[in-house]
This record gives C-alpha cells, structure tokens and sequence, in this order.
C-alpha cells in the first residue's frame, strides 16, 4: 500500500534500537522501511555510557570514529560511596581498552541517535514519521501491521523496537511493566557550572548511597557535564500514583557528600523517569514479527547496557540474515537470533536487578559491601568479561558469567600465528 512497494524488513520503532537494527539490516542488502510514531526522529534525555561490546559493533558498522568525534572517552570508571565519598572500587578505563580492544565511551544520547540517522539515510533506509502502529499480525510469507490511520503495511520481516510500553509487547507477550520504585532525574549542563562542585571531568563517578545513587561524566568534547540522579521514592512504597517528584528528589540525597549534594540543584526537574523493567522473556520471535531492544528486554540502567543490548540485537540479527542469504531463510536466522539473544539480556536484567540492591544498601549491609568493594583488584575483569567481550552470535560464544575468559591470551596466541605465519 506505500509508494515505493513492499519492503523486505518493516521496523517498528526509530530510537537506538529501531535506528541500528535498520542500519544493520540495510547493509545486507535488504530493503528496511521504519514506522515511527513521533513527528520527527529524536532521542529525550542525555549522556549514554558505551562499553566496549558496543564500540566494537559501531567500528564494525564504519561509525566508531564519527562517535568518538562526539562524544568523550574517559579515563576512569569509579565507584565511590555518597554518603563518605570514599573510592569503593574502579575501572582503568585506558587498560580495559587495551583488554577488549575498543573503547569505553559516553555520549549524548542524541549525538548516537544522529549518527544511526544519518547512516540509515545514507544506506537507503526509507525513514517514515508520523506512524503510529497499533496491530501485529502474521500472514503467508511475511507479517503486517496495522496503522492508527487504518492504513496497513506488509514485509518479510517485521521488527518490532518500539520500547518499554511496546504495542507488540502488549498484543504478543500482555506481560505487565515491573516497578522498582526507584525514579531518575537527568541534566546536562555547561561544564563551567560545576566546575567549582569538585567533580571528576574526566572520568566516570558513581556515588552509591543508602537507597540512591549519583551518575557524573562529562559529555561533548568535554564541553557538557551530565548527571543522573536515582533514588527510592517513599510516595511509589506509599502507593501514591503520583510518585518520584522534586520534593522527593532533594530529600533523598540530603545526607549524602558534598559533590552530590551540589550536583542536585542543577537536575531538570520538569521531567523525571520512573525505573520500570520487565520480567525476562523466553520468546521474542512470534513467526515473521520479532521483539528487538527494549519492546524484548527493558531493564533496569544500571548495568548501562540497554541501548548498548538494543544495537547489539540488530547486529547479531543482520548478520544470522547475511549468513542465510542465498536461501533468504528468515526463519533460520529468526531462530538463531533468538537462541542466542534472549540468554544473554535476561543476564542482564538479573545482574540490573542485583546491582542495583547491592548499591542501595544501609546500615550494616553497605559497610560489608564497602569492605569487599575496596578489596577488588581494579585490574580484574572477571566482572566485566561476560558483557564488555564480544557479542555472541551463537549460544555457545556466550561466555560463563563472573569467570574470565582469557582474552589476553587469545590476541597474544593471534599475534603468534602471524609472526610465525
Ligand atoms: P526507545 O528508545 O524507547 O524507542 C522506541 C521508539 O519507538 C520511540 O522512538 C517511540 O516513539 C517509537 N514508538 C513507540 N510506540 C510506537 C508505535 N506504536 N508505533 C510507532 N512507533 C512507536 N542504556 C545504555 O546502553 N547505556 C546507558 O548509559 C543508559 N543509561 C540510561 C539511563 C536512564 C536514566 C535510562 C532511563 C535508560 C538508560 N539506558 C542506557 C537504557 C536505554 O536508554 C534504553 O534501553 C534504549 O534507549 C532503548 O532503545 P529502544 O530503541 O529499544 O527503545
């Protein structure tokens, strides 16, 4: 029914995730139209951490130079604790380079929207705004979605990145969103505002307190500081509907140290954003119509890793399509998408879940955690091996969480060969 005929991949959903996984499927060849609901294409919010699983997939895809023009690669990750403003325990960001071979990266989240854009438009990818779609359904060789207008649209393919509260989700899953309670409020402001705050520019602070928590790196060339501010709201344990609010915001992080407490003053207060997750799903793929970044997985920020499992989907997807592409066997590549996919995100989402209890700990609890925190050697990895590696295309590449795999070895075995070679 659209103008230039029926494409072969439909994706429903233009932020990160909609954006790379149209991007990545353009590159093999397929033609990808995407349906997004907002007048115009574009990201709320600010900063977004990047790990190396992510840089790695952006130099794959030719745009990790374009990235870093834009954004900022740090020296340290550090965890300190709010209340005393101790160094729990940190991340070398520059040896972690060396480890995974690509770069640890913030940037503002409209900066890597922008570059999918523009690479989506430059691969040909037919970018439709305005569409709002409100049905799935399975048909002969393909699915269809059904618009608000009426209006409906057929692929091969339909992929399904339409976020958090995802039609899809609803009309394929009708699982319900989880609340954590727990409520974020963002800023990025010049840097030269809080210059005087005692804040690291060059690096990545996490403060970890009593039921909260302080996110500050800078952004832009250095040039922007962003900040996350996360905590408990006593309205949401209330059962209040209208919870998380300013008020609530300034009392959570009365008795923390004096760089977070300086830093909140300068939070947007307009607009905040309940922490909301899901519970993991086993099924994504629902004949021709898959489930892909947040609409599939949605979890809690504090692995910093849900745009980064969203560009992951789309990569890992293209290329089980590139490897069935003789017999364009999209059911094939389906299957493996999701064999290996779904395994890895719900690790995630626990790991989120976990993380997060672990550093909004009081009392007795939080001084244990402290104690084992400062006795991690900053140069062990087998925390971080399991996400920041490679990608996984197949089931058995997903590495053993918490165990390090020796990665070390593998480039020095592969320099080996070719010196010998
Ligand atoms: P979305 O960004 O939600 O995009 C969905 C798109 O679909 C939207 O454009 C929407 O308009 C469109 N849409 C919705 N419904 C319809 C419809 N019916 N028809 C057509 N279009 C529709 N991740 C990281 O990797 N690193 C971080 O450091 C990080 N920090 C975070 C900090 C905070 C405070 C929060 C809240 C999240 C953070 N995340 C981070 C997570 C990350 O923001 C999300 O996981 C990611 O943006 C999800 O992308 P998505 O494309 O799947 O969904």
């Amino acid at each position: 029914s659209s103008p230039a005929g029926r494409p072969d991949v439909l994706v429903v959903g233009g932020g990160i995730g909609g954006l790379s996984s149209a991007f990545a499927l353009a590159r093999q060849g397929l033609q990808v139209r995407v349906l997004e609901r907002a007048k115009e294409f574009g990201e709320v919010g600010a900063g977004l951490q990047i790990a190396p699983n992510c840089t790695r997939i952006l130099a794959e895809h030719g745009l990790l130079d374009e990235a870093k023009t834009l954004g900022v690669v740090p020296e340290n990750m550090v965890m300190r604790d709010a209340l005393d403003s101790r160094e729990l325990t940190r991340l070398d960001l520059r040896d972690l380079e060396h480890r995974y071979g690509f770069p640890y990266m913030v940037i503002h989240r409209s900066d890597l929207h922008g570059i999918f854009l523009r690479a989506c438009e430059r691969a040909g990818v037919e970018l439709l705004t305005d569409q709002t779609v409100v049905g799935y359904e399975n048909i002969e060789g393909g699915a269809r979605v059904l618009l608000e207008d009426g209006r409906t649209e057929e692929a091969s393919l339909v992929v399904a990145a339409d976020g958090l509260h995802s039609v899809a989700r609803r009309q394929l899953v009708g699982d319900d969103v989880v609340s954590s309670d727990y409520v974020a409020y963002r800023a990025a402001v010049p840097i030269d505002h809080v210059r005087e705050n005692g804040v690291a520019e060059k690096d990545v602070t996490v403060y970890v307190g009593p039921r909260c928590h302080f996110v500050q790196y800078a952004l832009r060339g250095g040039e922007m500081f962003n900040q996350v501010a996360v905590f408990q709201s006593p309205k949401a344990l209330a059962g209040q509907e209208d919870w998380g609010t300013p008020d609530e915001l300034d009392a959570a992080f009365e008795a923390t140290c004096d760089t977070v407490r300086k830093g909140i003053p300068l939070m947007w207060r307009d607009r905040w954003w309940q922490m909301l997750d899901r519970d993991p799903i086993d099924t994504w793929v629902h004949g021709r119509i898959a489930l892909l970044g947040d609409a599939a997985h949605p979890p809690l920020q504090y692995m910093a890793q849900g745009a980064i499992m969203a560009i992951e989907d789309g990569w890992v997807l293209a290329r089980h399509l590139s490897n069935t592409a003789a017999q364009r066997d999209w059911d094939t590549a389906l299957a493996a998408y999701q064999a290996v996919r779904v395994e890895h995100c719900r690790r995630v989402l626990t790991t989120a879940r976990a993380w997060g209890d672990l550093w909004h700990l009081d009392g007795e609890a939080r001084l244990q955690r402290n104690t084992i925190m400062r006795g991690r050697d900053t140069y062990d990895y087998s925390f971080t091996d399991w996400v920041y590696g490679p990608t996984a295309l197949t089931p058995d590449e997903e590495p053993a969480m918490f165990t390090s795999i020796p990665l070390s070895s593998v480039s020095v075995e592969s320099e080996g060969t070719e010196l010998t070679g």
